[in-house]
């Protein structure tokens, strides 16, 4: 007989794995950050206010095998980002303490409704749609931050049928873990096991059914994932 009075079991923590490790990172929430690498299409180098959104837990997955092509998309889209986990509850945490909430790092892969964003953005509704579909967060094992510190750089990649189409450094990012972390702090309590993802850098563009995703960053992780068959609708 069960000891809890749910009205039904509840369903897994959802979780990641962490590197060279049996251990499971539990995920708590996932925040997203839009613009934090200078684009093409942007006018000047003065940072707005972040722009932060987020992706259910559940549309965390491992960056491995085949990823569903989701239903409702012609341009479903690839953003290489750095995954900040966070290891410590926290409120109005200063930049200087910042990093002291991280638990380690992770490369993930925003995956975007492009379509579905853009008509949102039009009439000003919600991005959920674009943004918080099953899977729409694939992303590599969790390094520990204890054991490999916390990058300032390193390289941030994705090509597609072995094609590059995204390159940067992690330095070019506008806002810095510290400052993204003390911000969105500012906001909410952070929580162990919320997952922030950072960001991407240009060159942002649509994917086909059968197209072979490889990625990563310097020193955090690397990953290759297949885009499965499109449903039939
Ligand atoms: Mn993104």
């Amino acid at each position: 007989m069960s000891m809890s009075n749910f009205v039904f079991e509840p369903a897994p923590v959802a979780s990641l794995p962490v590197a060279d490790s049996d251990a499971r990172f539990p995920i708590a929430r996932v925040f997203c950050l839009g613009r934090n690498y200078l684009w093409g299409d942007s006018s000047s180098a003065v940072r707005e206010v972040p722009a932060f959104f987020m992706k259910p837990s559940t549309s965390v997955i491992d960056a491995t095998g085949e990823l569903d092509f989701p239903t409702q998309t012609e341009q479903f889209c690839h953003e290489i980002e750095l995954v900040v986990a966070i290891g410590k509850d926290g409120f109005q945490i200063s930049e200087a303490q910042a990093l002291e909430h991280v638990w380690g790092y992770a490369a993930g892969l925003d995956l975007t409704r492009r379509d579905l964003q853009m008509a949102a953005k039009a009439v000003g509704n919600p991005w959920e749609p674009a943004k918080a579909f099953d899977g729409s967060a694939p992303m590599t094992p969790i390094l520990p931050a204890s054991r490999h510190g916390h990058p300032r750089q390193g390289a941030i990649w994705l090509a597609v049928n072995g094609v590059e189409r995204q390159r940067s450094d992690l330095e070019s990012q506008i806002w810095s873990v510290g400052e993204i972390i003390s911000q969105l702090s500012h906001s909410i309590g952070l929580r162990a096991g919320d997952l922030i993802m950072t960001g991407t850098p240009p060159g942002v563009a649509a994917l086909d059914a059968g197209d072979v995703i490889t990625g990563g960053i310097s020193g955090i992780g690397e990953f290759e994932v297949r885009i499965g068959s499109r449903r039939v609708q």
